[in-house]
């Protein structure tokens, strides 16, 4: 016999559905201490009831919280609400930069040098 809660979900009772995210507890003592982060680089601190209540399907949409979810691609809602053209257009500006050249040259002339230049790897 499992001794584990299991619940099951009706595909129709679902309101929304999740998108790809990561979650780590951070240890830092508030309330908030659980970190989310999106591939499109969106985060949220949550606690423990939110994040169970997201992944059980709980929200209520009504919800500041369940409206900023929405509003950081963490969930959408299946027939209103197609998330994908935003988010491929947040993805592409974050990795902008793969197109552009180098912002930066460092040139070492030297390893025997005697100061000590904060931003040098002499
Ligand atoms: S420590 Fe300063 S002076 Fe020496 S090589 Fe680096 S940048 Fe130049």
């Amino acid at each position: 016999m499992w001794d584990l809660p299991v619940r099951l979900i009706a595909t129709d009772a679902k309101h929304y559905r999740l998108l790809p995210f990561r979650f780590m507890r951070m240890n830092t003592g508030h309330d908030r201490d659980i970190l989310l982060t999106s591939d499109t680089g969106e985060y949220m601190h949550v606690n423990d009831a939110q994040l169970r209540a997201l992944s059980y399907f709980d929200l209520q949409a009504s919800t500041p919280f369940y409206k900023d979810l929405l509003a950081r691609h963490f969930i959408y809602e299946p027939g209103r609400h197609d998330p994908f053209p935003e988010m491929a257009a947040q993805y592409r500006s974050r990795k902008d930069f793969l197109f552009q050249g180098p912002a930066l040259h460092l040139f070492v002339v030297t390893l025997r040098c005697n100061h000590t230049c904060q931003y040098c790897q002499v």
